[in-house]
């Protein structure tokens, strides 16, 4: 069975969400409103609220009321990494739309963390900076990015090698899950494989420096063709079948899809969730699917594979919120 974080998941009297409610900008605060738009899997229920962060200090000082307030808060970027509850979510969720970047002479540029990748890739390329271009397709703002220490293959033709947005970071302004800001480097973020100390803390990215180098533009735009083609063509694509990307962890020399297709389950469904046709890795929301019925088919497929092949996949993916029925 999966394990839920159970952040989001008790009840926050009124008055103590009004107080809430009340140091945050009400243009920008929405009550009761359903989180499954904001995903890439469109499932989750209603966030008791949901407030629009326009800014990385905004960011900062929203976690900071609920904070004070004893509140729990959850920070959400694309949500392509995400499985939301159908209950929802108690407490406040904060869409991070901080999307200012600035570009200095060098190649350095600072972007806040709700900087969507696509638009960064798209514009770093035009400027001739070299070394975001891997990534293209991936769904992720660059907070998350960081969270994930995002990863793909080199380009073609040899794809020899896995490479990571650690190898463009400078450094990143943090809110410290004690509240304090400060500038660290990549030593605190510590990146591993799917691994960055945000995993382990409640800190969350503010705003990241990397560090580009000068590129061709027309070898860079070569990069992005044949990246997006090459996902194109081994991914179900999101604009129709909604995902949260790899559902369980890599097992290392094996593949956990593997595992998963050696089991017969490609296509298979529980409600509107299926395992993937093209990608046995790869769990896609055919239009209603529930995150009960996620978590039934991860729990379907976990079993199967410990049957067959003993091993114990895990899932990459993280659980927010309630689920219990909406
Ligand atoms: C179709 C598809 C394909 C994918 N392919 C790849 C791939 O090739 N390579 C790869 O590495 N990943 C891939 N992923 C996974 C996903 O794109 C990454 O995990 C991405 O970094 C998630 O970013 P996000 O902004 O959507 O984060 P969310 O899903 O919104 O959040 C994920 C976690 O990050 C935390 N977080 C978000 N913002 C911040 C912040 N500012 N500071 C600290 N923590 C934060 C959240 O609180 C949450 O715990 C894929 C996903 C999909 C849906």
């Amino acid at each position: 069975m999966t394990t839920a974080t159970n952040r989001g998941t008790t009840i926050v009297p009124e008055p103590v969400l009004n107080a809430v409610a009340s140091r945050l900008d009400p243009s920008r605060l929405h009550r009761a409103t359903r989180i499954a738009p904001y995903t890439a899997f469109r499932i989750g229920g209603p966030a008791d609220l949901l407030y629009d962060a326009a800014t990385g200090d905004d960011l900062a000082d929203a976690i900071d009321s609920a904070e004070t307030e004893g509140v729990d808060w959850f920070v959400l970027g694309l949500g392509a990494n995400v499985l939301v509850g159908d209950g929802g979510f108690r407490g406040l969720v904060i869409r991070n739309l901080a999307r200012h970047v600035t570009w200095h002479d060098d190649g350095r540029c600072v972007a806040e963390s709700g900087t969507v990748m696509g638009d960064l890739i798209r514009d770093a390329v035009a400027r001739g900076w070299s070394g975001l271009e891997h990534y293209v397709g991936i769904p992720s703002t660059v907070g998350g990015a960081i969270w994930q220490n995002l990863h793909f293959l080199s380009p073609a033709p040899e794809r020899e090698r896995t490479m990571f947005i650690a190898e463009v970071f400078e450094a990143c302004r943090v809110r410290h899950e004690r509240g304090e800001r400060a500038t660290v480097d990549a030593g605190y973020v510590g990146f591993g494989y799917d691994d960055t100390v945000f995993h382990h803390t409640r800190d969350i990215v503010l705003d990241v420096t990397f560090r580009l180098a000068a590129g061709d533009r027309g070898a860079m735009h070569r990069i992005l063709q044949e990246n997006l083609s090459w996902r194109g063509a081994r991914h179900p694509w999101l604009e129709h079948h909604p995902s949260a990307g790899s559902i369980f962890r890599k097992i290392e020399g094996v593949g956990a899809g593997r595992l998963v297709d050696q089991c017969g389950l490609k296509g298979h469904r529980i409600g509107d969730a299926q395992i993937s046709h093209i990608h046995a890795n790869i769990m896609v929301n055919l239009g209603q699917a529930t995150a009960v019925d996620v978590r039934a088919l991860i729990a379907h497929a976990q079993d199967a594979v410990f049957e067959k092949f003993g091993h114990r996949l895990q899932p990459e993916i993280g659980f927010i919120g309630s689920f219990e029925p909406g």
